[in-house]
């Protein structure tokens, strides 16, 4: 058994030459950008007026003032404003030379074309490059977010580079496997990592494959995943990686030219795992239970994808206290547990072991217990990763 922080360093330490393209910014959301953003304009371009009001020149003291113009946003303005002077302006104009301070037009009156107010403290005016210098560095690597467009679309820019989104094989092993919406016969049971992967892949938004499910028969494994690994960046089949007569995983990933990096972690659920390289392709053997597999899909899978995309990975941590004690036994392994959240409590999910799959419907997190912990006490300041 290998320890995870051991595995991780292997994966951490793997060299990926990233793939990018250029896309519209449009089409950008939920893609990883391929560089940092940095500013080539300022923002704003010139002083404007945070409000519809009065723009003048404060330093007078005169609060009556003949109206000379009315400037709308989006117009160029070349007066100066003299002494005793002001302009009527709107939300997002530019301010006239001259004019140091905006009062807002429901503190106004005007008559026969003369305003009289009660001066504000506040100036009402956004100045030139307040928001952003040039040079100044915006956006860092992530995930493209709504905000992130909403940015670069505001700094003019169109078009950016990202990471090209890793095709993704997905295999399932068993011969005892049915597809959804067919009949089960005696010992058979229903296919739901085969969805469930693909759902994963799809969540981060790189492209996955779906080749099916494999009995478990060794020319037809080898042969499916010898097919993956030319039509595919990264391969994951799940089941056939444990100690089984029938589990041929393994085996027949070695006899594709696939270098084992690392198989069977001291990890609960999920011991069983494999990850193998061929040249710039990568393997995963999850096993075949469904909650171990998008257990190790979260805690390995998720981050290698993302590492393939020019980012760490930052999974959403938060603390909270602990609602009820939790125990392991086997002191060997790193235990996750699925726990669901609830006014800043940490409620461990009644679960039976990685077969009982719907106890995850009321996840939101995962907690952790370190090796050679027996038990986290309740009332416990824990940190909750949330999945
Ligand atoms: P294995 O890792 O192949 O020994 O499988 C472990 C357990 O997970 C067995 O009970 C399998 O029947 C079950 N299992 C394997 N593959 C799947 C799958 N695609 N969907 C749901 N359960 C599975
Ligand atoms: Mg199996």
């Amino acid at each position: 058994m290998i320890k995870i922080d051991v595995a991780q360093k292997i994966m951490e330490d793997i060299k990926i030459d990233l793939k990018t393209e250029k896309i519209k910014v449009i089409n950008s959301l939920g893609r990883v950008l391929a560089n940092d953003i940095f500013s080539e304009i300022e923002s704003p371009p010139f002083d404007k007026s945070a409000m519809d009001g009065f723009a003048y020149n404060h330093k007078s003291g005169n609060t009556n003032l003949k109206i000379i113009e009315t400037i709308a946003a989006g117009s160029a303005v070349n007066t100066e404003l003299k002494i005793g002077e002001c302009s009527k302006i709107m939300t997002g104009a530019m301010i006239p030379k001259g004019a140091n301070k905006v009062v807002k037009i429901e503190n106004c009156s005007v008559e026969n074309n003369y305003l009289s107010f009660e001066p504000e403290k506040n100036d009402n005016i956004i100045y030139r490059a307040e928001n952003l210098k040039i040079g100044e560095k915006v956006i860092e690597k992530c995930v493209i977010r709504p905000q992130e467009i909403g940015v670069l679309s505001s700094l003019g820019i169109a078009e950016i580079k990202v990471a090209k989104q890793p095709t993704v094989g997905v295999i399932t092993t068993g011969t005892e496997l049915k597809n959804p919406g067919e009949k089960l016969e005696i010992g058979q049971i229903y296919n739901s990592n085969g969805f469930q992967i693909t759902s994963q892949i799809e969540a981060m938004n790189c492209k996955a494959k779906y080749y099916g499910t494999v009995p478990d028969d060794k020319s037809a494994t080898l042969k499916i995943i010898q097919n993956a690994i030319n039509e595919c960046d990264v391969i994951i089949l799940s089941g056939g990686v444990s100690m089984g007569e029938f589990d041929y995983v393994p085996q027949m990933i070695e006899q594709n030219g696939v270098k084992i990096l690392f198989h069977k972690l001291a990890i609960k659920p999920g011991k069983p795992t494999l990850f193998g390289q061929k040249n710039d392709k990568f393997v995963f053997g999850l096993p075949g239970n469904p909650v171990s597999t998008f257990v190790i899909f979260e805690l390995f899978v998720k981050p290698f994808l993302f590492k393939m995309m020019g980012i760490k990975f930052n999974p959403k941590n938060i603390k909270v206290k602990l609602a009820n004690e939790v125990k392991q036994r086997n002191t060997e392994r790193t235990s996750y547990i699925p726990v669901k959240l609830e006014n800043g409590f940490a409620i461990p999910l009644k679960y039976h072991g990685s077969s009982h799959l719907n106890a995850l419907i009321s996840a939101d997190a995962l907690i952790k217990i370190e090796r050679g912990i027996t038990k986290i006490t309740e009332g416990t300041i824990i940190n909750a990763r949330q999945i």
